[in-house]
């Protein structure tokens, strides 16, 4: 490459067309302080969809997204846009997928509109950096956070920095979104609103992956949920496949019911509460 290469012609990340693989993990294992953390997974997000990592503290939902985001050295290959991570320069890798981990803090007390900014530092010199502003006002009202712009982060509450903080991943604008527990610390409103966001961008031909604990969040937005259990994926496919009574009360070990909402359709997993398996639970197919 020319020494003389303009600035201008950083490379853009070309889109996944929707429908097709985004982001792929082949064979991935992770070990840890001599333990096996990740044992032989495989996974795929395609353009378009949502797809949630569920399963039981400890299942290895944060250290498969950490590998996924080439954050934690694994073996396996993970292939983004079709290309393996290990050909991506990380400014390359940050303008195609952004990643919201599970614990955010920050060393200096930054502003939230600083913090928010930080998520347009990778298009910084590429014809993108025109979009900075609209890019950061946008993820501000989407999230709720213009009215504390100004504010210290560390003075944020819990849910509050959790908002900022996915406003700064929603407003690097790449292709593919990595989410561990955006929901954590959100009320009901705020839970909703996150993952219609999601939704929303994978409307718009993002891929998506969203590390949840809440199932019946996961039943009720993601297209496809993978259920992780000792560092494998135990099972994946649509919220109905996967999240049946026996399942789902094995993998947690403790008896739960999956009825149908209400108004959707959709299964949603009660703690069975020592009530017995009423005759709506419904049952296990696949
Ligand atoms: P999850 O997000 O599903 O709750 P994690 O992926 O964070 O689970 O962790 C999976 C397992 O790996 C847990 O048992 C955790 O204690 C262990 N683990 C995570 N990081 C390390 C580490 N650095 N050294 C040893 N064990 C770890
Ligand atoms: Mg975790």
């Amino acid at each position: 490459m020319s020494g003389l290469m303009s600035a201008r012609m950083i490379a853009l990340p070309k889109r996944t067309p929707i429908g097709e693989t985004a982001l792929e993990a082949c064979d991935l294992s992770v070990e840890l302080g001599g333990r096996t953390i990740l044992d032989h997974v495989d996974a795929v997000v395609r353009a378009g969809e949502v797809l949630a990592l569920v399963g039981p503290n400890g299942a290895g939902k944060s250290t498969l997204l950490g590998a996924l985001s080439g954050d934690i050295p694994s073996t396996g290959v993970v292939r983004l846009d079709g290309r393996s991570l290990s050909e991506w320069s990380l400014s390359e890798q940050a303008r195609a997928r952004a990643v919201l981990t599970q614990h955010n803090s920050l060393a200096f007390p930054f502003t939230v509109l600083e913090v928010i900014e930080m998520g347009r530092a990778p298009w910084q010199r590429t014809p993108r950096e025109v979009e900075d502003e609209a890019a950061v006002a946008e993820a501000m009202e989407r999230t709720e956070t213009s009215a504390f712009g100004a504010r210290a982060f560390p003075s944020l509450s819990g849910g509050e920095s959790a908002r900022v903080s996915l406003a700064r991943v929603l407003a690097q604008r790449t292709g593919v979104l990595l989410l561990d527990e955006p929901t954590a610390a959100l009320d009901i409103r705020h839970q909703e609103e996150v993952l219609g966001i999601a939704r929303e961008r994978a409307q718009a031909g993002d891929a998506v992956v969203i590390v949840l604990h809440d199932l019946n969040l996961a039943a009720a937005y993601a297209d496809r949920i993978a259920l992780l259990e000792h560092g494998t994926v135990t099972a994946v496919g649509s919220p109905s496949e996967v999240l049946t009574t026996e399942r789902i009360s094995r993998v947690y070990r403790y008896p739960v019911d999956v009825i149908e909402h209400p108004h959707t359709g959709q299964p949603l997993v009660l703690p069975s509460r020592g009530g017995k398996a009423s005759e709506h639970t419904r049952e296990e197919s696949a």
